[in-house]
Parts: structure tokens; C-alpha cells; sequence
């Protein structure tokens, strides 16, 4: 076999994430490598804590990308914060809430779930009656945006009960960030963690986070070491801390923090408020298609996730077999079911460069044809006005 340089298709990514890449970010990430202790390097790292602080719309003085996707972000945040014999207080709606145990309980420590139906929010209180049950809980982890069934937790009150049973708060934003509101200073969110392919658009392999002053007291005054060398806080700041020397630690991913940098540089320049509108807007006309195709939310309409559609699947339709049409016919790709939810729902995501009408537009378009060809039990004829009655 003659093996030869390799050509990916252009698709249209309307999944959970990577979601469709900017451009701009791709031709970013072109330009030149050079050192990660050039001057010029160290310099658009102060940059990039500047956009990150700007992002995560907090004061934190460590913020800053962890070299890895949004699980090594999560990662970060628990081996960091948890020791082992600690009680950790878990909230569960989905997938991740599941992956937040499994890391809890790999650092030696105790998880107590909190479970919520999957496509419901987390309720506050559940939390309450926990952190009660629990006074030695030391910290709350919740996903604010759960993406495995586009449901949103209201984090602000999450992160209010946690901190008056002087429990600190890890969130996941990995989904949330640059599509919903986030606002870690405001909510006072001690730890957060996100990742560059959702609703930032840029490649996969990055991951956001941001601690706040009582987050980093808990590390330094940990009674073990962190359990991995690569993500010790202590350690990584060396590289990446405020007035740091800018020490060897790892070699920073240089091209892929050009994108970031340029993702953010894009995120500043539309205005977050003007990002997360944008995301609204292009929900309501993708609710306002699929509604008058007949297909129905998973989630309840107050806590559903713009950037992310959970539907169920119409009678009698399979589902892979639709997915598979409209990548090869469209080259479309929309999210499968996770866990619990394989097999039961789709899940479109509207993230970041790819919310826009042309998406809206083609995926209604596209997922009407195939179903129509499937004899879907689906109205037709209907989808693409209404949500041009959106558009306008
Ligand atoms: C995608 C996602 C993650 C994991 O991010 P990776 O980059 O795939 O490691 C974690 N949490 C949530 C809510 C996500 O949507």
C-alpha cells in the first residue's frame, strides 16, 4: 500500500463537539513554530491569560490552558483539589457527572453522588440535603452544561450552597464556555475547567481552567503530593504562573495555543454577550424546524442548553443508519446518544463558529430529506419556514 499525505473531507460538524473551525483559527495555527521560551512566545502567553480571564470573565490570576483536552482540564481540577480520605459531593445528570466519580475515586477519596434524571438540570435541593448529610464534604463538582443530554444546572446557586457549607466548587464549563453565560468571578466558581472544541471552535486538545485564592491555598497546603507530575498545579506554575520565571516544564503545544489565541481574539472581537445571543438565536429557529417537523426536546424547555439539541428519535427510524446518510449525502455530522441515552436520541449541536443560519438551514433541510426517504412518521414541508420565520 502507497501511503501519502493525508486529506481529510470538508465536513459540517453539528455534533457534541469538535464543532465546525474557524478558518482564521486554522490558518493561526500555519504560521511559524518557535520556542516556548521565545520572548515573542512568552509575551502571547500573557496575552492568552488576558483572553482567558476575559473568557471565563474572572480576575483569577491562574488562569491558563492545560496542554490536553477538556478530560485532562478535568483531571487538573481533581488531583489538585482532592486528597485521599476526602468526601467529595458529586452531582449527576449525564455522562460526565459519571466521569467526575471515577476521577474523584481514583484520588483515594469518597464520592457522594447527587443523581438527577438524565435531561434535568441538577437540583439545588438535592445538593442541600447532601452537603447536610455530609458536613465533612469538602468540595461540590457539577457539569454545567451537560452535554451528553443538553440539559444547563443553575451553577451560580449550586455554588452558593456549596460555600455555605464551606465546601469549594469544582465546574465544568467544557461545553458552557463562549456559548452560554459563564461567569466565574460572579458565581464564584473556585475551580473550572473547558475545552477549546465546543463552543470556542477551535481544533481539539486544549483545555481552559481558572482557580480562584481558595482553591490554590487548598493546594499548597495539601498534606500529599499530587499523584501526577504532569498536572501539578505546584509544578505548572512554574511555567505558566503569575511572575513566574517561565521554567521548563513541558513544551508548551506552540501552534495549538495560536489557536486558542485566535479563538479567543475572534470571541473578543463578536463580544461575549453578543456570542451567547447569537447561540440563542440559532437555537430557536433550529427548536422552531424541528418542531414543525414533529420531532420532539428531550430536555424541559427552561433548562435546555442553546449549543446543544438533545431530540428523540421518531417511531420506527434507525438511527445510525440516519446518521450515516446524512454524512454521506450531506456530509453532515450530527451526535449520537451516550450511555443511557444510546440509541434514544440525537444530539445537534449549534457551537461557536458553527452557529449560524446556513447551518440551521442545511441540517433541517438534510435531516427532512433522509427522513422523508426513511417513510419517517415526520411533517413535511414545514421546517425550513419556520425557522426562517426566526432568521427573518
Ligand atoms: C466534551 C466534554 C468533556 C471532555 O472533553 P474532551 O476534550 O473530549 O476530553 C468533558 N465535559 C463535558 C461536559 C464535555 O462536553
Amino acid at each position: 500500500m502507497q501511503i501519502s499525505s493525508f486529506h481529510p473531507p470538508v465536513r459540517t460538524l453539528m455534533g457534541p463537539g469538535p464543532s465546525d473551525v474557524n478558518p482564521r483559527i486554522l490558518e493561526a495555527m500555519s504560521r511559524p513554530t518557535i520556542g516556548h521560551l521565545d520572548p515573542v512566545f512568552v509575551s502571547m502567553m500573557d496575552e492568552m491569560k488576558a483572553l482567558l480571564q476575559f473568557a471565563f470573565q474572572t480576575q483569577n490570576a491562574l488562569t491558563m490552558p492545560v496542554s490536553g483536552p477538556g478530560s485532562a482540564g478535568m483531571e487538573t481540577c481533581f488531583v489538585n483539589l482532592v486528597e485521599p480520605g476526602d468526601t467529595v459531593i458529586v452531582c449527576q445528570n449525564g455522562v460526565f457527572g459519571g466521569r467526575m466519580k471515577e476521577n474523584v475515586e481514583r484520588c483515594g477519596a469518597t464520592a457522594v453522588m447527587v443523581e438527577d434524571p438524565w435531561g434535568r438540570a441538577v437540583d439545588p435541593h438535592k445538593l442541600e440535603d447532601a452537603l447536610k448529610a455530609h458536613p465533612e464534604a469538602r468540595l461540590v463538582a457539577f457539569v454545567h452544561a451537560e452535554t451528553s443530554t443538553g440539559a444547563q444546572s443553575d451553577a451560580k446557586t449550586l455554588a452558593e450552597i456549596a460555600h455555605n457549607h464551606d465546601a469549594l466548587v469544582i465546574m465544568d464549563a467544557v461545553t458552557s464556555l463562549g456559548g452560554t453565560p459563564v461567569m466565574i468571578d460572579d458565581w464564584q466558581i473556585d475551580a473550572v475547567y473547558s475545552g477549546t472544541q465546543k463552543c470556542l471552535s477551535c481544533t481539539p486538545g486544549l483545555s481552559p481552567v481558572s482557580f480562584g485564592e481558595q482553591a490554590l491555598n487548598r493546594i499548597k497546603h495539601r498534606k500529599t503530593k499530587v499523584q501526577s507530575w504532569f498536572m501539578d498545579l505546584n509544578l505548572v506554575m512554574g511555567y505558566w504562573g503569575s511572575g513566574a520565571k517561565r521554567a521548563y516544564h513541558h513544551t508548551a503545544p506552540i501552534n495549538a495555543l495560536y489557536g486558542l489565541h485566535e479563538a479567543l481574539v475572534i470571541l473578543q472581537e463578536e463580544g461575549l454577550e453578543q456570542a451567547w445571543a447569537r447561540h440563542a438565536r440559532m437555537h430557536q429557529a433550529l427548536k422552531a424546524g424541528f418542531e414543525a417537523m414533529g420531532l420532539r426536546f428531550v430536555v424541559p424547555e427552561a433548562e435546555r442548553l442553546p449549543q446543544l439539541n438533545a431530540i428523540s428519535i421518531p417511531q420506527g427510524v434507525d438511527e445510525a443508519a440516519v446518521r450515516a446518510q446524512l454524512l454521506q449525502d450531506y456530509d453532515l455530522e450530527i451526535g449520537a446518544g451516550l450511555g443511557a441515552m444510546s440509541g434514544k436520541i440525537w444530539r445537534v449541536g449549534l457551537m461557536g463558529f458553527g452557529a449560524n443560519p446556513k447551518n440551521v438551514r442545511l441540517c433541517l433541510g438534510a435531516l427532512e430529506d433522509v427522513l422523508s426517504r426513511m417513510k419517517a412518521p415526520i411533517e413535511r414541508g414545514a421546517a425550513l419556514a419556520a425557522a426562517d420565520r426566526v432568521l427573518g
